[in-house]
């Protein structure tokens, strides 16, 4: 369910992943890009703790939308304007619903506003589309989430960074769907979904 109180849950298990995965996430990047993924999200979730423990939220949109606008603001990178973008986007589409797959496609909506991905194309909406996807279907998983993962592997990356290593970027799991993984992994675990 979601509600305050299952999403400041989700985004506290969520930086705990990011924190203790960080040098994996930029490990991943090394491979593809330029090394800083994991970093850039580890800025963005010590920023996110310190606010989370601060502020007081009024309602879900709130907690949404601060939490986009310090992701935005702290992480830097390609990732950081992206998932900033979801979360914005989320907490405008929770003012009206409180229904988890309406809420996560105006996610994705926000990121492909901005970054323009489509399926395929090796970045993060490749975990973030067939997730959506299954919560429409009620049928998410942990294992389905690692399996959405996988298939990163054999694309080759023609948006972002990545892109420039042509078909060398094959072979090497996307770091942005990596973060993506833990965010929906952690979603599940605080029973947001
Ligand atoms: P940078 O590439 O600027 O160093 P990061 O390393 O933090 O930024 O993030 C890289 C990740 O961002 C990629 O692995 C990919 O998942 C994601 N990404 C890059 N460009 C796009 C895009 N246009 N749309 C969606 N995701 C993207
Ligand atoms: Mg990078
Ligand atoms: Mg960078």
């Amino acid at each position: 369910m979601l509600n305050q109180e299952t999403a400041k849950k989700w985004l506290e298990l969520f930086i705990e992943q990011l924190l203790e995965n960080k040098a994996y996430l930029s490990e991943l990047d090394t491979a593809i890009g330029d090394g800083d993924h994991g970093n850039n999200l580890a800025r963005g979730a010590n920023a996110l703790a310190e606010v989370l423990q601060t502020k007081e939220f009024e309602t879900l949109t709130d907690l949404l939308k601060t939490t986009g606008m310090t992701l935005v603001s702290k992480v830097g990178g390609a990732s950081g304007p992206l998932l900033g973008s979801a979360f914005i986007s989320m907490a405008k589409a929770s003012q009206d619903s409180d229904d988890l797959a309406t809420v996560l496609e105006a996610g994705l909506e926000g990121i492909q506003k901005r970054g323009k991905a489509a399926a395929g194309e090796k970045t993060m909406v490749d975990e973030w589309i067939p997730v959506v996807d299954a919560v429409k279907a009620n049928k998410l998983t942990v294992a389905l989430i690692d399996e959405i993962l996988e298939k990163t592997k054999n694309m080759k990356a023609t948006k972002g960074r990545a892109s420039y290593l042509g078909d060398r970027s094959i072979g090497h799991i996307d770091p942005g769907a990596m973060s993506s993984n833990y965010l929906f992994k952690t979603m599940i675990e605080a029973g947001v979904y």
